[in-house]
């Protein structure tokens, strides 16, 4: 592949994280982004209009930091250098389970506190180093170009926002990173009809959220860095978060089931923030300031596109990130899963992984384990029967147990496979 060019559809988490392991592989990478990139500001996150889900806080799992490292060594100095916050997930985060709040234990877990926008600006600044890397902002994918005989996947039709339209063509390969909002079926189906629509599968858990970012008071102190509360029966299903990010600014998220409206104003955020399975959460809001509006994201769903099955696929296009599987953000795996298709690609490209499945299909597969934990259903797809029982006993039990508490977390952050659970570890 010495003189073979790269197409990156989508310079969000998942497209910049491919085109930073796509550069040690192919002499031209370019990375095509609809929206340009903001500005840092000390004073609130840079958020882009075009992902809304930039102005919600975002967490990276334990899994996601590993694949992170492996995919752009040298990431974590320059989050760092922007000053995201480093914390421990057990000893520094203070967690209420459905059971019970979780001791708090040393985990040896790193969470990295930064906004979404901070985590792009430093998977962006180390690609910028490379010199075989264009990213072209203000460049929307209208369409593809196939070869003649269909079979191959040649370049992408881009309409600039400035206006005007053209094709980049010779690419040897193109990666879909463009998100939830793709419109990569629309292009298949208007090159190889339309009676051959991609498959679906949405598990929408009826959740929505309300997000904004707030600065403590000068004496405050809560005691942790990051706070959570899982739903209970009892809040009729409401649960919250707080976490701290750079430079002094705490994310915060509730979430209501979509029967319930939405807060649209300070006093209905409150309220809701007081009808928590907890007051901690309120206590704190209740005399922090606001520094962002509040942001409302309806309805979100589970959803995976199964690419897999199309039966005209072409061999040298590859659908990663939300594009193929979109996560629920309640258990924070949306980030991670990417990470991981990406080095499944990685693996994938470098003929490291010997079966004739298509690339597609395997990442199928691969997303199976983190869509289980977005779902909460660990029946399909499990290879364990009694597994949904085993998850069940971990997590009443491990607020009575340090080990237990911190094999629950392993578990959330996808850092022990469900499979290695025993009934005796968690009986
Ligand atoms: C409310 C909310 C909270 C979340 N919280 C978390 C969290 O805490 N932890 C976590 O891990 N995940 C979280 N996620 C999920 C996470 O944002 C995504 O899973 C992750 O960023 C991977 O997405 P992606 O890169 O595939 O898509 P995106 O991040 O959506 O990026 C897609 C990019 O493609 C660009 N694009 C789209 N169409 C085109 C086009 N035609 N041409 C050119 N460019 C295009 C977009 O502008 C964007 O930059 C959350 C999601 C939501 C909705």
């Amino acid at each position: 592949m010495e003189s073979a060019q790269a197409l990156v559809i989508g310079g969000g988490i998942a497209g910049l994280l491919c085109a930073n392991m796509l550069k040690d592989r192919f002499s031209k990478v370019t990375v095509l982004e609809r929206s340009n990139y903001a500005q840092p500001s000390d004073s609130t996150p840079a958020t882009r209009p075009e992902v809304p889900q930039s102005h919600c806080l975002h967490m990276l799992m334990g899994a996601g930091t590993l694949a992170f490292d492996e995919l752009v060594p040298g990431w974590r100095v320059e989050l760092i250098a922007r000053e995201a916050v480093p914390y421990d997930v057990g000893s520094d985060v203070a967690m209420r389970v459905t059971s019970g709040w979780l001791p708090r234990v040393e985990t040896g877990i790193t969470l990295y506190g930064a906004s979404r926008g901070l985590i792009e600006a430093a998977l962006l600044s180390v690609l910028r180093e490379a010199d075989n890397v264009r990213i072209q902002t203000g460049q929307r994918v209208i369409g593809l170009e196939v070869s003649q005989d269909g079979a191959r996947v040649c370049g992408v039709r881009l309409q600039s926002t400035t206006g005007g339209s053209h094709v980049l063509a010779n690419a040897d390969v193109v990666v879909d990173a463009s998100g939830t909002a793709s419109r990569l079926p629309r292009w298949l189906a208007t090159i190889y009809g339309e009676q051959h629509q991609i498959a679906r599968t949405e598990v929408a858990p009826g959740r929505q959220y309300v997000s904004r970012w707030v600065r403590l008071a000068p004496d405050q102190d809560p005691g942790w860095q990051g706070l959570s509360l899982a739903p209970t029966l009892e809040s009729g299903g409401r649960a919250g978060m707080m976490m701290r990010a750079e430079k002094d600014l705490w994310g915060v998220v509730l979430q209501t089931p979509e029967n319930v409206p939405l807060p649209t104003d300070d006093k209905a955020f409150l309220a809701s923030a007081a009808a928590l399975p907890d007051r901690s959460l309120y206590d704190v809001l209740a005399r922090a300031m606001p520094v962002t509006p509040l942001h409302l994201f309806g309805r979100t769903a589970n959803r995976r596109r199964h690419y897999e099955d199309y039966p005209f696929w072409p061999g040298n296009l590859f659908a990663i990130g939300d594009s193929a599987c979109a996560l629920d953000p309640y258990a924070g795996l949306g980030m991670t899963a990417a990470a991981r298709g990406v080095q499944l690609l990685q693996r994938y490209l470098d003929h490291s992984v010997r079966t004739e499945a298509s690339f597609q299909s395997q990442l199928a597969k691969h997303n199976q384990w983190p869509w289980m934990i977005a779902t909460g259903d660990w029946t399909h797809g499990a290879s364990n029967p009694g597994m949904a029982d085993q998850i069940d006993s971990l997590t009443r039990a491990a607020p009575f147990d340090p080990e237990l508490a911190i094999l629950l977390l392993e578990l959330q952050h996808m850092l022990r496979a469900p499979e290695t659970l025993t009934n005796e570890a968690v009986a």
